[in-house]
């Protein structure tokens, strides 16, 4: 049994455990550790909730993959999406929320209390369940993408940009996020390629003027991505354009950024779009399942971003305290 838990106690490692048979149980468990889990973890941790969080697969979400993130408020100078998060945990974890490392392998939310296991084998047993577990790059799924796979093709120009100092590169995708990696490139790259299937870009306003402006990129409007070849490595891309022609452009790191889909599949029973964002009730957290909330990007379709994401966990906690309070499983 809990007896007592200290505000402000940075090593949440030390905190007692409550099993059920081998099972644990905890009122609030939150999986998901982006600005929609950790927002869920404050509130509740300052509701009194005693949350477990669980940072699953991508510790601090998408956002430690951004370089510079300049439209959250409260930061007129910017910040880094990976200072960010961390400030994120800190806060949470200095009132009380348990942070742990591991991944949400499977859930039953069929039963009170809802079952999830994580890393496969730690069983968990929540009065509520914050689903906050965001979305992930998506790939063309061309087979050359596959096995270029850390060979010049990735996801993140943050992460491996660096490998392709003074080389030419390419960035598939005309939103937000390929505009952000081709613009990020072009400070360490020699020529960056855009490679959009449309006749114009899906992106703001102020991130296309910072691209059309920007020498080091070339936007290629209606080009599709064919093939991409090398030999140990990528050595260039084929693309189709709206002729029907083909064209060789000589690469040497090939980046995706074509959107995301949310991490939705290992929840059963709830309602999601086809694409598998979780359904929410309008103006709530609330799943069609009760007791089961959902924040963040893996409900969001529209928004994505960090502070709706914020906010949305926010909504989260409040919905599962009144939850757990109408329920009389906290006093
Ligand atoms: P988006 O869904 O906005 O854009 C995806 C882009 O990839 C589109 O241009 C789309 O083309 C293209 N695409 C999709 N599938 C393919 C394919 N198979 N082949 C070629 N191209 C493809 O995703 P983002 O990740 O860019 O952005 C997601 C959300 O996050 C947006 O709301 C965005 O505003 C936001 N964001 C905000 C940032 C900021 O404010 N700093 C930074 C990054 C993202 P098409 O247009 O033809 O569908």
């Amino acid at each position: 049994m809990e007896l007592f838990k200290p505000l402000g106690n940075l090593e949440s490692e030390k905190k007692e455990i409550k099993t059920e048979g081998e099972a644990e149980r905890v009122k609030v468990l939150i999986l998901g550790s982006g600005p929609a889990g950790y927002t869920a973890a404050i509130y509740s941790a300052r509701a009194n909730l005693s949350p477990v969080l669980y940072e699953g697969l991508q510790a601090g979400g998408q956002l430690t993959t951004t370089t510079e993130v300049e439209n959250y408020p409260g930061y007129p100078e910017g910040v880094s999406g990976m200072g960010m998060m961390e400030d994120f945990k800190k806060q949470a974890v200095r009132f009380g929320a348990d942070v742990r490392w591991g991944i949400a392998t499977s859930a039953d939310f069929s039963k009170k209390p809802s079952k999830v296991i994580i890393d496969e084998k730690k069983v968990i047993l929540a009065d509520a369940v914050i689903i906050a577990t965001g979305a992930t790059a998506q790939y063309l799924g061309l087979e050359s993408e596959k096995k270029y796979m850390g060979f010049g093709v990735s996801a993140c120009a943050t992460c491996d940009g660096f490998f392709y100092k003074g080389a030419d590169v390419a960035v598939v995708g005309g939103g937000d996020t390929a505009c952000e990696e081709a613009l990020y490139l072009s400070g360490i790259c020699n020529k960056v390629y855009m490679i959009v299937r449309k006749p114009f870009l899906r992106a703001s306003k102020i991130m296309q003027e910072r691209v059309f402006n920007n020498k080091k990129i070339q936007v290629l409007f209606e080009h599709v991505t064919k093939e991409i070849v090398g030999d140990n490595a990528v050595t260039g891309v084929i693309l189709t354009n709206a002729k029907g022609e083909e064209v060789k452009v000589d690469i040497k790191g090939f980046f995706v950024a074509i959107g995301h889909k949310p991490n939705s599949d290992i929840f059963p029973g709830l309602e999601k779009d086809q694409v598998g964002y979780i359904k929410t009730i309008p103006g709530t957290s609330k799943t069609n399942i009760e007791g089961v909330f959902a924040c963040g990007d893996v409900q969001d379709p529209v928004y994505r971003q960090a502070v709706t994401a914020a906010g949305t966990g926010c909504m989260a906690a409040i919905d599962a305290e009144r939850y757990l309070s109408g329920k009389g499983l906290v006093h």
